[in-house]
């Protein structure tokens, strides 16, 4: 099968003149990957594998197929998967096509895990699309969950609605120099915000999980306090209560971990304080957030992936 044959005709004409993300390259993905991203019409995909290491409702006790996309929308100077996210350093563009995609999918799958998630998917909407429709078509139905961060534009999550289970968004700032500074991204606080309004709009507050604790639909909003930065993330929790509700499910993480990259940026350079991430978890509770989950101050070291092994976090 050509590759443009696997795409319904609108997702074919979007990455012929790509408007996936905000970026709005206008490129023919067909072409290559010209654009922001650097990514191509193909799966993109860099690796699959099972991942225990997220919050406990995600990846529930054995662990969820997770599917890691090569190249991002957003360039974080301090991000903690760049070996896959920054086309210079990927280590796998291993080109895989869907049936092989879907033969190792299922094959994990076949081990009893029930959930399957898309990590740094806003630039590969359509192949997002494209999987979950494949597995659906071998009738197999996992839990799908879609692992942004939030650089997404609302008509693309509209035109996911009824193929994704679980939103798990990153929140990373609500103010523009430090989405200029960070991610080179000053709209980056007013995309994110209307794209976790649009996945509140199609999940609402609840968080459903079945019988064994694990996510079955609904919505987690992930926020990563960084070193030096305790009063950005206090208000970007102001903003969630505000602007959507102190009843979202949250997920408040301290694993951030200096990469060299950001060896020479002031804050960035070290592991977080205990006292600054306190400060946060206080004002957390200052708001009323009463659902969700606090990451302990030691967890950092269980994150840090190797995406040149087969099984990156273990
Ligand atoms: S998905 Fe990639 S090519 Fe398309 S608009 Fe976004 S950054 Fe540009």
């Amino acid at each position: 099968m050509k590759q443009a044959d696997i795409y319904e005709h609108a997702d074919r004409s979007i990455l012929e003149n790509c408007t996936i993300c905000p970026r709005e390259c206008m490129v023919n993905r067909f072409d290559g990957g010209e654009g922001y991203c650097g990514m191509n019409a193909g799966l993109n995909i860099a690796s699959i594998c099972i991942h225990r290491g997220e919050e406990p409702v995600i990846s529930g006790k054995d662990g969820i197929c997770n599917i890691f996309f090569a190249g991002c929308n957003l360039n974080c100077i301090y991000c903690q998967n760049q070996e896959i996210s920054q086309r210079s350093l990927l280590v796998d563009d291993s080109g895989m096509d869907l049936n092989t995609v879907l033969d190792k999918i299922s094959e994990i799958l076949s081990r009893g895990i029930t959930a399957v998630g898309f990590v740094s998917p806003s630039h590969v909407a359509p192949q997002v699309k494209v999987i979950i429709k494949g597995l659906n078509s071998r009738g197999l139905r996992p839990v799908t969950v879609y692992n942004t961060n939030s650089y997404d534009k609302a008509e693309t999550l509209r035109s996911l609605s009824g193929l994704i289970d679980v939103y798990l968004p990153d929140y990373k700032y609500v103010t523009p120099e430090l989405g200029l500074k960070f991610s080179d991204a000053p709209d980056y606080p007013d995309v994110a915000l209307k794209a976790i309004k649009e996945m509140y709009y199609q999940k609402g507050s609840t968080l459903r999980t079945d019988e064994k604790g694990s996510a079955e639909n609904g919505m987690l909003i992930r926020h990563l306090v960084l070193p030096g930065h305790a009063d950005e993330s206090k208000k970007v929790l102001l903003s969630i209560a505000e602007e959507l509700s102190p009843g979202v499910h949250l997920s408040l993480m301290s694993q951030y971990h200096p990469t060299p990259r950001v060896m020479n940026v002031s804050d960035l350079n070290r592991s977080l304080y205990r006292e600054e991430y306190e400060s946060v978890v206080e004002f957390m509770n200052s708001l009323g957030f009463r659902n969700g989950w606090v990451q302990d101050m030691d967890s950092y070291q269980n994150y840090r992936p190797d995406f040149r092994r087969e099984h990156p976090f273990e």
